[in-house]
């Protein structure tokens, strides 16, 4: 069972180096170590450094290639900045086989063993391979993947180290943002009658379009929207002329964006005024698992886990989903972890390695 071509040592140490630099999405010093801390760990290879037009958040591409392809044959995604997290969450350790930590699963294990069978076998392989390392994924990915499609980088293949438990996470809901406005008449609050009240025109708007989509209970793969906000500058001695909230509808696939819009308008009143907010949406993403590369993939899966591997839909987003819109076949598919998000984050050490040691076969089989 012991397989030393990935010393579980090397894995772990480098994530727990990672953990221990508090690389929250936009904090600028913690970010440049830890970017620091990959060119120094992958100083053989060329690199490009991309700034990000948006918040200047930075990304890097390593490839095998003395300049940047046309088109990789495979990009190995991920990123290394994290989300907020109680202090203590920022020192590592190892308890029952977990490694705890923020990171730890979501996703610097993932990263860390990215880049160690990058740093391994990317010279030895026929073909351009690239590895892209971002910092605003948990934001969006609009200054890293996002940003590095537009100027140009593509591939056939795109894998992302986010944690999957070994399976392939080839379906994922997107995003539609909406921002509302409901528009009423102002008036004194002694005389009702002669305004029309837009905090009532959105409650009642915001009811119905929450009744349009209820919650899943029990995980059910469905379209959900959240009501992120609901607000009125407005004085209580006056009846309100506007009020405005933004909802985040997280849809499969089937429901596409503009029936969803078209569903919503419906239940809006005269006043009430829709915009979609394009900067927080997100394609939804269904990738064929019958693509060769996909197959081969879980193939390699299953003769290291010995157990078959499961095509898993998840309903968060990732920066997959920026490839999946340019065409190339990408999934998740990275190691075991539980909690992340939250305090007692972890990921599964034996998942690591086999997760490396997957990697590694595969990218060495793929033609
Ligand atoms: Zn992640």
């Amino acid at each position: 069972m012991a397989n030393h071509e990935y010393p579980i040592d090397q894995i772990v140490d480098l994530t727990k180096e990672f953990i221990r630099i508090p690389s929250v999405t936009g904090e600028k010093e913690p970010i440049k170590e830890i970017l620091d801390r990959t060119i120094a760990e992958l100083k053989d290879f060329s690199y490009e450094r991309f700034i990000g037009p948006k918040k200047g958040s930075e990304s890097l591409l390593f490839f095998n290639t003395p300049t940047r392809p046309e088109e990789f044959r495979v990009i190995l995604n991920g990123h290394l900045d994290v989300i907020l997290a109680k202090p203590d969450q920022f020192n590592p350790y190892i308890s029952d086989g977990k490694l705890f930590g923020r990171g730890s699963s979501d996703m610097k294990a993932g990263m860390a063993a990215e880049i160690l069978v990058f740093k391994k076998i990317a010279k030895s392989l026929p073909y351009p391979i690239g590895l892209q390392i971002v910092t605003d994924e948990e934001i969006g990915g609009a200054d890293g993947a996002k940003f590095q499609i537009k100027e140009g980088v593509r591939s056939k293949l795109v894998l992302s180290g986010e944690p999957t438990d070994l399976d392939i996470n080839n379906e994922m809901k997107g995003v539609l943002v909406l921002n509302v406005t409901a528009i009423g008449k102002s008036a004194h609050a002694s005389a009702l009658q002669k305004g029309d009240n837009a905090v009532v025109k959105l409650s009642e708007f915001i009811t119905k379009a929450v009744q349009a989509f209820p919650i899943p209970r029990h995980g059910e793969w469905k379209t959900t929207l959240n009501v992120g906000n609901c607000s009125s500058e407005n004085p209580h001695n006056k009846v309100p002329d506007m009020a405005t909230s933004v909802f985040d509808i997280r849809h499969i696939p089937e429901d596409t964006k503009d029936n969803l819009k078209n569903i919503i308008n419906q239940l809006a009143s005269e006043g009430i005024i829709i915009r979609e907010d394009v900067d927080g949406a997100g394609i939804a993403c269904s990738v064929d698992p019958t693509k060769p590369d996909l197959v081969l993939l879980a193939n390699c899966i299953e003769s290291i886990t010995k157990k078959p591997v499961n095509f898993v839909k998840k309903a968060y987003s990732s920066d997959i989903r920026h490839f999946v819109e340019v065409g190339s076949t990408a999934a998740n598919f990275g190691p075991s972890g539980e909690d992340f998000h939250e305090d007692g984050e972890y990921g599964v050490i034996e998942s690591y390695q086999q997760y490396a040691k997957i990697l590694s076969d595969f990218l060495k089989k793929i033609k």
